[in-house]
């Protein structure tokens, strides 16, 4: 697990160099370490190295996870590992996301959201929530189309148990990018943030969540302030796992 401790310094460094080069503070930008497909013990080594956010995909894995590491540290304060959900969402599977993470970075539907805020519990603080945007303006992609964001980032706004904090993107993936596609989508990005964030003057409106272990530092040149590494950090996943 040696491997994991030095795989985080390095991508704590290319945070650090890709702030740097677009002329940004690397301490805005928040690393969120994606351990989907791969076990608590990884986890726990990450932990151990202090990485404290941590995405998944798979609900029920993340479940079975997230009680591996409590029970593994049952001296560490449930608060202070943050679990963020960043899967496609089933409306019927809503109630564990609610019961069990601090954020969530793919709300796209106005139903999912309701559902989100009924069955957070009570006794837990707001859940956080992005709006995944589809910023290629794939039919296939996931996400909301881009003038479809501030109507439902208006409607997740007035929900009581959720609170907005941005929005999340994943550009679609383009073999002999001549054309800088993927850059593109993420000025895109950086622009409808900006546009949305001075919509709905909230301070609460904060995150931009972009850049995975191949584009991290695009990411950052455009704005991401919270970036999902997955690879670069635990290794390289089974192929049909790689979404
Ligand atoms: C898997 C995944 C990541 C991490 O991807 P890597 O390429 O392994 O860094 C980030 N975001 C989402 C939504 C993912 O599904």
């Amino acid at each position: 697990m040696f491997a994991i401790t030095q795989n985080l310094q390095a991508v704590h460094a290319q945070i650090v160099h890709a702030a740097q080069a677009a002329g940004r503070d690397a301490t805005a930008v928040r690393l969120l370490a994606v351990s989907k497909t791969f076990d608590f013990h990884a986890v726990l080594a990450a932990i151990e190295a202090g990485q404290r956010a941590f995405g998944e995909n798979y609900l029920q894995e993340a479940v079975d996870k997230i009680a591996a590491v409590q029970a593994a540290l049952p001296t560490l304060p449930t608060s202070e590992i943050e679990w963020h959900f960043i899967g496609p969402m089933q409306s019927n599977k809503t109630r564990p996301i609610a019961e069990h993470f601090a954020w969530v970075h793919t709300v796209e539907r106005s139903k999912i959201a309701e559902r989100l805020s009924q069955q957070r519990p009570a006794e837990l603080a707001a859940l956080n929530v992005c709006i995944q945007i589809n910023i290629s303006q794939e039919a296939s992609k996931s996400g909301v189309a881009p003038d479809e964001a501030l109507g439902l980032a208006r409607e997740v706004q007035a929900l009581p148990n959720l609170r907005l904090r941005g929005l999340m993107a994943i550009p679609a993936p383009v073999e002999n990018d001549a054309d800088n596609e993927v850059e593109q989508q993420f000025a895109r990005m950086q622009q409808l943030f900006s546009t949305i964030q001075a919509e709905l003057g909230s301070a609460d409106f904060d995150t931009l969540s972009m850049g995975m272990s191949n584009d991290l530092a695009l990411a950052i040149r455009y704005g991401a302030n919270m970036v999902r590494i997955g690879s670069a950090i635990f290794g390289q996943r089974p192929p049909f796992h790689s979404q």
